[in-house]
C-alpha cells in the first residue's frame, strides 16, 4: 500500500542533500555540460536543477517515475567501463511521492514537454511547452510536505542543510571537468538570486581554485601512482608542515567520479602524512580508478558508502605506494 511505498521512498531520498544528489547525476548521465542548480530558501522552498543534456526521450515521458523505470543499464556490472551513476530507476519515483515535482524536457525531436506527477509516480500530466533549448529541468517544491514533522526540523536547520547542500555541489563541481556548474541561491522571498558557486570545468586544479580559491590549490601538489590493478589520481596537501598548515583538511574522495566516503583510505593516508611531518591534517583530492567488479557501490541508498572487495589488502598496496612517494618528495 501507500505507506509501504513511502517508507521504500524514504529510503532513497532522505534528506535535501539527497535531492540534489541524485538530480546533479541525473544531469551528468544525460551528457549535460552545463548543470545550474538552483536553491530557494536554502532548499527548503524550492531546489531546481537544470541541465543542457540530451532531455528525456518521448517514449520515457509517460514512465520516467516508475519504479525501477529506467532507460540506464541495471545492473552497475553490466556497464563495464562505461559509467552512469543512476541503475535503479528510483530517485524521480521517491521525489513524486516526497514533493510537488514537475519536470520540462525537450529532446532532440521535441519542441518541449512539462511533466507533472501523482504521488505514486505515475505521470499526471504531459503538456507541451515550449523550451528554448534542449535538456532538462527538474523542480522539487516543498519536499516532505506530507511530514509535517520533517518539515519543522528541516526549517530550524535550513542554513546548516544548506551547507551541507553546498558541500555534495561542490564535491560535483571540483570532480567534473567538461562540465560547467553553477549553484545560485535564492533568498526565499526575493527574486533576485546570486552564484555561490561556478566552476568551469576546465580541470580538477581549476575547479578547486573556483571553490576554493588559487590560495588553497597553491598549497597542493599532483598526485598520480597505480597500485594493484588500480589508479589514483589527485591532488594533496604538499609534503611540508607549511602547507597542510594552511590547506585546511578539506577532503574529497571519489571512486570513477563517483564521490563516496573512503574511511579507512582516508586514515591511512593521515597517518602517513603524520609519520612524516609529525601533522595529520592534509587537503586531499582523490579519484580512485578501481575496477568495477571490485566493488559495489550499492550498499546504502545514497550510495557513498562503497563496499570494496578484499578492503584490507587494497588499502595496505595504497599505503606502500603513497609512502614512497611521501619519501620521494624528500629527495
Ligand atoms: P536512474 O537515474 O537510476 O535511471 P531516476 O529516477 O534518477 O533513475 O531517473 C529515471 C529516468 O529518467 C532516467 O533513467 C532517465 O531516463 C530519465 N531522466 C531523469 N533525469 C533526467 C535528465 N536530467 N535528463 C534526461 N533524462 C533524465
Ligand atoms: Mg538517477
Amino acid at each position: 500500500g501507500a505507506s509501504v511505498h513511502k517508507i521504500c521512498a524514504g529510503q532513497v531520498i532522505i534528506d535535501a542533500v539527497g535531492v540534489v544528489k541524485e538530480l546533479i547525476e541525473n544531469a551528468v548521465d544525460a551528457s549535460a555540460n552545463v548543470i545550474e542548480i538552483h536553491l530557494y530558501d536554502h532548499g527548503f522552498e524550492k531546489i531546481i536543477v537544470a541541465d543542457n543534456g540530451h532531455g528525456i526521450s518521448d517514449t520515457d515521458v509517460h514512465t520516467i517515475a516508475r519504479k525501477h523505470h529506467t532507460s540506464k543499464l541495471r545492473k552497475f556490472e553490466d556497464l563495464d567501463g562505461v559509467h552512469t551513476f543512476g541503475f535503479r530507476g528510483e530517485a524521480l519515483n521517491s521525489l513524486s511521492s516526497l514533493s510537488s515535482l514537475s519536470i520540462h524536457t525537450r529532446n532532440a525531436s521535441s519542441a518541449g514537454k512539462m511533466i507533472t506527477f501523482e504521488k505514486d509516480g505515475g505521470t499526471s500530466s504531459v503538456e507541451e511547452k515550449r523550451r528554448g533549448h534542449i535538456g532538462t529541468t527538474v523542480s522539487v517544491f516543498e519536499l516532505f510536505r506530507d511530514v509535517p514533522v520533517r518539515r519543522q526540523e528541516w526549517q530550524i536547520n535550513k542554513k546548516k542543510e544548506g551547507c551541507r547542500i553546498m558541500s555534495i555541489i561542490q564535491s560535483y563541481a571540483i570532480i567534473s571537468t567538461g562540465i560547467k556548474i553553477v549553484a545560485y541561491h535564492h533568498d526565499g522571498t526575493k527574486r533576485n538570486a546570486s552564484a555561490t558557486l561556478v566552476t568551469s570545468g576546465t580541470s580538477l586544479a581549476s575547479n578547486l581554485s573556483e571553490v576554493f580559491g588559487t590560495q588553497f590549490v597553491g598549497t597542493l601538489d599532483h598526485v598520480e601512482f597505480s597500485f594493484e590493478d588500480s589508479h589514483v589520481r589527485g591532488m594533496i596537501s604538499k609534503r611540508n608542515t607549511e602547507s597542510c598548515r594552511l590547506s585546511n583538511d578539506r577532503r574529497f574522495f571519489y571512486v570513477n567520479g563517483r564521490p563516496v566516503d573512503l574511511p579507512k583510505m582516508a586514515r591511512c593516508i593521515a597517518e602517513t602524512y603524520k609519520n612524516f611531518l609529525g601533522k595529520s591534517h592534509a587537503a586531499v583530492v582523490l579519484n580512485f580508478e578501481i575496477p568495477t567488479d571490485r566493488y559495489d557501490v550499492n550498499v546504502t541508498p545514497d550510495k557513498r558508502k562503497i563496499l570494496l572487495h578484499d578492503e584490507s589488502r587494497l588499502v595496505e598496496s595504497f599505503r606502500r605506494k603513497f609512502q614512497e612517494y611521501f619519501e620521494a618528495a624528500e629527495v
